[in-house]
């Protein structure tokens, strides 16, 4: 069980006070997931991206231009709008003996300003201090205080990443809050450890994280950053270590079949398939025959056609009389996995079911059943497959898609569902063998390396949005000549600023110009609108589909072959890669559009140039791995994989050496974590939520 001290991070982050509902909403759609709200755990874990230095200048004319200046000046006249000129700004001129500001205001609630801001009395200004006609301004100043209210606000205010609902200075407030409840654990280093690391103790490192003494305080690289990264890979270390001691001492199971039904399915293909997936089936049922239980990973780029493979493997299972489980991170790739696979399966003799959040009723009853007696054979869902309640007859082998999208926790659950399951996880993503490890433990991995016949290269273009226009033209003609186009908008959820081209805005302005042809697809929509728009981009009802990124994962329309992605400078290399793998799965030439928004940083520059320059997703995982190096702060989200909060193993190669041995040497030395200091390590794997290994020790 978890230790009790845990508790207040565990809580909804609606126990927060000054939480209430509604934020809290905005919170879950921020920090949640499908099963759960956002915690106040998630909150702490929520780190600032950046900061602001509100720390005052002597002057206004010691005030820095081009940058957030603070200063203290006094209202000295208010300038309304010449008559007649409604939309003109209201100004309002401050000065202190050095020189003067006006602070610009546009749709102004004068109101407001004549009772905030009363001429001859002194308020603190800050926000973005710029020259316009050689005079100070400030248009729409960040914050106008009192010296009193200015005192109650960090100097160094924390940035964090945001959400609809939830502004800035409201997050900076509930973080704050979180950060408060943060106890102070027992520490689960040995006693040398503050001396010989530096480091100092997770709370004192939470609490630097979320009150930034300086500027450099929130970067990666910082002592506090350092510390909680080390944590979570010592956390996560420990976890594989104890899952590891139990693989070895847990036998698996002989699943051994004659191959009839996989020549079954292979005659209804419509395509043979390529060697490589040939020797992944092979690979992989040669370890379902072996006693022992299979771990391997089956590493393809997208598009390779890892689907397939995964079915001949769960067909070997069906040949013994047993069962398959494949899981897929979202709703629509489960769905769709499902459509794509039930006639093979059918023609085959084999009966295949849907099981997600989304089952209910009499329905969920019926596939509950026929897994519990062995009726169905293949059983394809989302992490609605792990919960209680669900059991099976005979689980042979668990197939997990799009591996990055899945925690090392949820993964772990996965043994639990039947003795000895084999487990195939396929990722898109490439991973450098010594990474896998640390991700994967000790698995065996099967490499995709080529493409199905018949793909041709996709031309991928940087254009500037000014010319959006012409892209508009450009998709016209592709649509009059049957293409089908996607239309990606970077995700609503985590706009942190008003400009994001927001699909919903994008959908309206296409729908001006193509009528129904233009369909509408993203995360906050009900499950059923998200099927429905889905089911009619694949049957071609829709011509263009403008999505968020929940279309990154999985999804497969051949037929579509133009791909326009807004804000491109804004993904990551390997989120941008992924999408653009959605194309060129046809037989027709595909295009990649990248609109950018200039001027483009060093990094979103190269990334773009990377993107034109190939399509081979190991380069391009190797760029993205030098590129983040470069020292990019990353955010909790950013960081692309649901196991590291804080780490970033790829980047942290000492960090994860450090953890790697430790955690051996810890094992060694408390095999049950039964001391004093294993009990501070059982804290810590609860505490970032590795703890499904803890079920793995000798119960007491
Ligand atoms: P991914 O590896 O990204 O999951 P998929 O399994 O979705 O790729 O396969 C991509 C597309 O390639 C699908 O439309 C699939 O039917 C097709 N495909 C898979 N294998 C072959 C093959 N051997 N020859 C031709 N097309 C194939
Ligand atoms: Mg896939």
């Amino acid at each position: 069980m978890r230790p009790s001290i845990l508790d207040p991070l565990f809580a909804p982050a609606t126990t927060l006070s000054g939480v209430g509902p509604k934020l809290g909403k905005a919170l879950d759609k921020l920090l949640g997931d499908e099963t759960r709200p956002a915690r106040v755990i998630d909150l702490l874990f929520h780190l600032p991206t950046g900061a602001v230095d509100r720390r005052p200048s002597a002057s206004i004319s010691d005030a820095p231009i081009g940058e957030i200046a603070t200063f203290s000046a006094r209202v000295a006249e208010h300038r309304p709008a010449p008559p007649g000129k409604a939309k003109a700004p209201y100004r309002i001129i401050v000065e202190d003996e050095t020189g003067d500001v006006t602070l610009v205001f546009f749709h102004a609630d004068i109101r407001h300003l004549l009772q905030t801001m009363p001429i001859g009395e002194y308020r603190i200004i800050s926000g973005k201090l710029e020259l316009w006609d050689g005079m100070r301004q400030m248009v729409h100043p960040d914050r106008i205080m009192d010296a009193k209210a200015f005192a109650t606000l960090p100097a160094i205010e924390p940035v964090y990443g945001l959400t609809e609902g939830i502004g800035a200075r409201v997050m900076t407030r509930i973080a704050a809050g979180a950060a408060e409840k943060c106890p102070d654990l027992a520490e689960w280093q040995d006693s040398g450890f503050h001396a010989r690391s530096g480091f100092p103790s997770f709370i004192t490192a939470m609490q630097a994280l979320h009150h930034p003494p300086d500027l450099r305080a929130v970067q990666a690289d910082t002592i506090a950053r350092r510390r909680v990264g080390y944590d979570e890979l010592l956390a996560s270390q420990i976890a594989l270590a104890l899952v590891r001691r139990q693989q070895k001492k847990a036998a698996g199971r002989v699943t051994a079949g004659d191959g009839a039904i996989r020549r079954a399915i292979e005659a209804t293909l419509p395509f043979s398939l390529t060697d490589g997936q040939r020797k992944a089936v092979a690979d992989i049922h040669d370890d379902m025959e072996k006693p022992e239980r299979m771990l391997r990973l089956l590493q393809g780029d997208v598009g390779s056609g890892k689907t397939v493979v995964a079915l001949m493997a769960m067909a070997a299972a069906a040949e013994a009389n047993r069962q398959s489980v494949m899981m897929a991170p979202t709703e629509i790739l489960a769905r769709q996995h499902a459509e794509r696979l039930a006639p093979l399966a059918q023609s085959a003799g084999l009966k295949l079911a849907l099981l997600t959040g989304r089952e209910k009723g009499a329905g969920r009853r019926q596939v509950l059943e026929g897994l519990a007696n062995g009726e169905i054979d293949i059983a394809v869902g989302t992490h609605a497959l792990f919960q209680e309640g669900v059991v099976f007859h005979d689980l042979a082998l668990a197939v997990v898609d799009e591996q990055h999208r899945f925690g090392v926790h949820q993964r772990l659950l996965l043994g639990s569902k039947g003795e000895a399951v084999d487990v195939l996880v396929m990722t898109a993503t490439p991973i450098p063998r010594t990474l896998s490890l640390t991700w994967f433990g000790d698995m065996d991995i099967s490499v995709l390396s080529e493409k199905p016949a018949g793909r041709k290269p996709i031309v991928t273009r940087a254009i500037s949005s000014e010319r959006h226009d012409e892209v508009v033209g450009a998709v016209g003609r592709a649509v009059d000549a049957g293409a089908q186009v996607y239309w990606v908008c970077p995700l609503v959820q985590e706009s942190d600023t008003l400009d994001v081209a927001a699909a919903q805005e994008r959908f309206e302005a296409l729908r001006e110009v193509f009528g129904a042809k233009v369909g509408l697809l993203h995360g906050q929509m009900p499950g059923r609108d998200k099927d429905a728009a889905m089911a009619a981009f694949s049957t071609g009802e829709t011509r263009i589909l403008v999505s968020t990124t929940v279309i990154e994962v999985g999804v497969d329309v051949p037929n579509a072959s133009v791909m326009v992605i807004e804000h491109a400078e804004r993904f990551g290399l390997a989120q941008l890669h992924q999408l653009r793998g959605r194309i060129g799965r046809g037989s027709a030439a595909s295009t990649c559009l990248l609109l950018y928004k200039g001027p483009l940083g060093p990094v979103a520059e190269a990334r773009l140039t990377i993107m034109r320059e190939t399509e081979d997703g190991f380069r391009i995982a190797e760029e993205d791995l030098r590129l983040r190096g470069e020292g990019e702060v990353l955010g909790t989200k950013q960081s692309g994989s649901p196991d590291w909060r804080i780490a970033r193993p790829e980047i942290d190669g000492d960090l994860l050496a450090a953890a790697r041995d430790d955690a051996r040497l810890l094992i060694e030395r408390d095999p049950q974590l039964e001391t004093p200091r294993g009990q501070a390590v059982r804290t810590l794997l609860y505490l970032f939520e590795r703890d499904v290994a803890i079920r793995l020790l000798r119960a007491g």
